[in-house]
C-alpha cells in the first residue's frame, strides 16, 4: 500500500510515473489562500458596499437635514430628528430595493450578436451538461461527460487525448482517477493558443445555507466554461492560417470536501508541471481560462492576477470587447482570484487570463448569492452571455 500522504501521479500511457512527492502541494496551498482571499475580497466588497451605503446615508442625512432645516421649524429639535430618521429609513429602503433588483437577463451586448455565434446552441450545451447531474472528479457522471465531450470535439475536427493521473480521495484516502481532456486543432501551426475551463463540479453546494450537502450541478461554475468552449469549437473552421488551438478541460479544479484542508487546481497543476517538464515544440503564445461566464447578468471585470501575469492578453481581449460593443466586459479590475490560471502562469509560464464573473448574479448588499449553492442552475444562466463571450474570444483570436 502506498503512503497515504503521497499521491501518485502518472500519465495515461504510464510513460512517466513521478516518484516525487506531489508537486501540487506548494501551489495549491497558496491557491487555497487565494480562494480565501477571493472570499475575503468578496466580504471586503460587502464591507465596501456597506461603507458606500453609509456614505450615501450620510449624504442623504445631510440632504434631508438641509431640507428639514430650510422648512420653518414646526417640531423643533425632536421633530427634525424624527423627520431625519424617517427620511434615512426611506432612503435606505429605496437603496436596498435598487441593489436587490435583478434585471431580467441583462443584455451583454449593445447590438445584435452575429448569427454564427448561437446563444441557443451554447445554452443547449450548458443544459445538457447539467442534465448529467453533479459531475465531481472520479464520478460516473464525469465519465459520461468525458465520453460525450470526446465525441463532440472529434466531430468538430479535433484530435482528443486524455491526460490522466491519480490522487488520493481527501476523505477516504482511496485512489481517484483524474483526467484532463485535451482537444487539438492544427498542432503544427506556428502560433498556438490555449483555451481552457474546468469540467468537474464541486462535490457539494457548501455555501448553500439551506442545504449545504445538497445537489450541485454547477451550471455556471463548471458547465458554463465548457459550453462556451464547445460553442467556440464551431468557430475553428475560420482561423488565421498560422494559428493552432488547444481546448483543455481541467479535472479536479475543486475536489474539495473541506475548505482549508483539500487542494484546488489538481488538473491544471498537473498539466502545468507536465508542460514545464516536457515543453512542446511550439509553445502557447497565450492562454484564456473561462470560468463562470454564463451568468444572466454577466459583468466580466479585469481579474487582478490576470493583469499581473498576462496584462497584454487581458488588454487585447477587453479592447476587442469594446470594439464589438460587448458591454459585459468592463475595463476595471475588481476581484483578486486564484483559479486554474495560477499554475498555468506560475509553473508553465503561459500568460493566461481568467475570464470570470465572480458576482453571481450581481454584487450588492442584499443581492442573492448563487456561487456554490443549489441555485447554480441553468435558469440563472443565459445563452446570450455565453455567445457574447465566445464572440469576443473568437474575434480576439482572429486578430492574433
Ligand atoms: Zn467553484
Amino acid at each position: 500500500m502506498m503512503p497515504t500522504l503521497e499521491s501518485r501521479l502518472k500519465d495515461e500511457a504510464n510513460v512517466v510515473t513521478s516518484n516525487k512527492p506531489v508537486p501540487l502541494v506548494k501551489h495549491t496551498r497558496s491557491a487555497k489562500r487565494g480562494r480565501q482571499r477571493a472570499k475575503s475580497s468578496n466580504s471586503s466588497l460587502v464591507t465596501k458596499a456597506v461603507k458606500n451605503a453609509q456614505a450615501d446615508q450620510e449624504l442623504g442625512a445631510a440632504k434631508v437635514g438641509g431640507e428639514v432645516d430650510s422648512i420653518p421649524r414646526r417640531g423643533g429639535f425632536w421633530g427634525t430628528l424624527v423627520g431625519g430618521g424617517l427620511g434615512l429609513i426611506v432612503i435606505l429602503l429605496v437603496m436596498l430595493r435598487q441593489m436587490d433588483q435583478g434585471s431580467d437577463a441583462s443584455n451583454p451586448t449593445q447590438g445584435a450578436i452575429p448569427a454564427e455565434y448561437k446563444p441557443d446552441r451554447a445554452f443547449g450545451y450548458l443544459t445538457d451538461l447539467c442534465n448529467l447531474g453533479p459531475r465531481p472528479s472520479g464520478s460516473s457522471q464525469m465519465k459520461k461527460q468525458q465520453q460525450s465531450l470526446t465525441n463532440f470535439f472529434e466531430k468538430q475536427g479535433a484530435v482528443v487525448r486524455m491526460q490522466s493521473f491519480e490522487i488520493r480521495h481527501p476523505e477516504t484516502g482511496a485512489p481517484v482517477g483524474m483526467s484532463n481532456l485535451i482537444a487539438s486543432w492544427y498542432p503544427n501551426r506556428p502560433k498556438r493558443f490555449l483555451f481552457c475551463a474546468h469540467y468537474d463540479t464541486r462535490p457539494f453546494p457548501d455555501r448553500d445555507s439551506r442545504n449545504p450537502r445538497g445537489v450541485f450541478v454547477g451550471a455556471n461554475d463548471g458547465a458554463s466554461g465548457v459550453a462556451a468552449l464547445m460553442e467556440l469549437a464551431h468557430q475553428f473552421s475560420i482561423l488565421p492560417a498560422d494559428v493552432g488551438v488547444d481546448i483543455v478541460l481541467f479535472d479536479g479544479e475543486e475536489f474539495v470536501f473541506e475548505q482549508g484542508r483539500d487542494d484546488y487546481f489538481l488538473g491544471s497543476t498537473f498539466f502545468a508541471e507536465k508542460y514545464k517538464m516536457q515543453p512542446p515544440a511550439i509553445p502557447y503564445q497565450a492562454g484564456v481560462l473561462l470560468d463562470m461566464v454564463g451568468d444572466r447578468e454577466l459583468k466580466i471585470y479585469f481579474e487582478v492576477n490576470s493583469l499581473k501575469y498576462a496584462r497584454n492578453v487581458a488588454r487585447g481581449i477587453w479592447d476587442t470587447a469594446e470594439e464589438l460593443g460587448v458591454n459585459a466586459f468592463v475595463s476595471r479590475s475588481r476581484h483578486d482570484i486564484d483559479d486554474d490560471h495560477i499554475p498555468l502562469n506560475q509553473i508553465a509560464r503561459i500568460p493566461t487570463v481568467d475570464l470570470i464573473d465572480f458576482d453571481y448574479p450581481r454584487p450588492g448588499f442584499g443581492a442573492p448569492k448563487y456561487w456554490h449553492t443549489e441555485q447554480d442552475i441553468p435558469a440563472n444562466c443565459s445563452g446570450d452571455s455565453l455567445a457574447a463571450v465566445v464572440w469576443v474570444v473568437h474575434q480576439w483570436l482572429q486578430r492574433q
